[in-house]
């Protein structure tokens, strides 16, 4: 269990985690990987989403899930990439949340995952909450805390 004070902090910020989906980059899964090659360099990001025609959240994909199927023996070959779907190697082996958010869920899961995507119960892509969103609200709660609550040190034994 969290502490209900970070908690209730968090949850009053919990807005401000998400970026929109219309601010997220994204590709289709039925896109071929040229074209998905072409949106992650430009986007410079790791890994983005992957939605449907529907704007339904389908899974991930990243750089390297492209330039794994560019290995040959002993060079790349990049005439593959014209004929493999995003939905070929997409991962989808991943956790998804749902708004609002179970803030201490959200926190364990950005210790192994740098953004979580929000889908909603008919599987609509509502947008992502990043690391980075979540570092500043925790940076705000920092700063903030002991204006809004009392906090008292329980004694050590040593210091008794
Ligand atoms: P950050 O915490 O800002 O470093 O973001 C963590 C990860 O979330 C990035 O490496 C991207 O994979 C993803 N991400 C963040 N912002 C966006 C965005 N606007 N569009 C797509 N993916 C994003």
């Amino acid at each position: 269990m969290i502490a209900k004070s970070i908690e209730k902090m968090l949850s009053e910020n919990q807005e401000h985690f998400l970026i929109p989906a219309e601010m997220v980059a994204n590709v289709q899964e039925n896109n071929f990987l040229d074209h998905a090659l072409l949106v992650l360099t430009k986007v410079r990001y790791a890994k983005i989403p992957v939605l449907d025609n529907d704007y339904k959240f389908k899974g991930l994909l990243s750089l390297s899930m492209i330039t794994e199927t560019m290995l040959g023996l002993d060079e790349l070959d990049v005439s593959k990439l014209h004929e493999i779907y995003v939905k070929d190697v997409m991962e989808t082996d991943m956790p998804t949340i749902q708004d609002p958010y179970d803030i201490e869920n959200v926190l364990h899961l950005l210790v192994d995952h740098p953004f979580l995507s929000v889908v909603s119960n008919d599987g609509s892509f509502t947008g992502i909450v990043t690391r980075r969103e979540l570092m500043k609200s925790l940076n705000h709660i920092a700063h903030e805390f002991e204006k809004d609550y009392t906090v008292q040190a329980i004694e050590t034994k040593e210091e008794k």
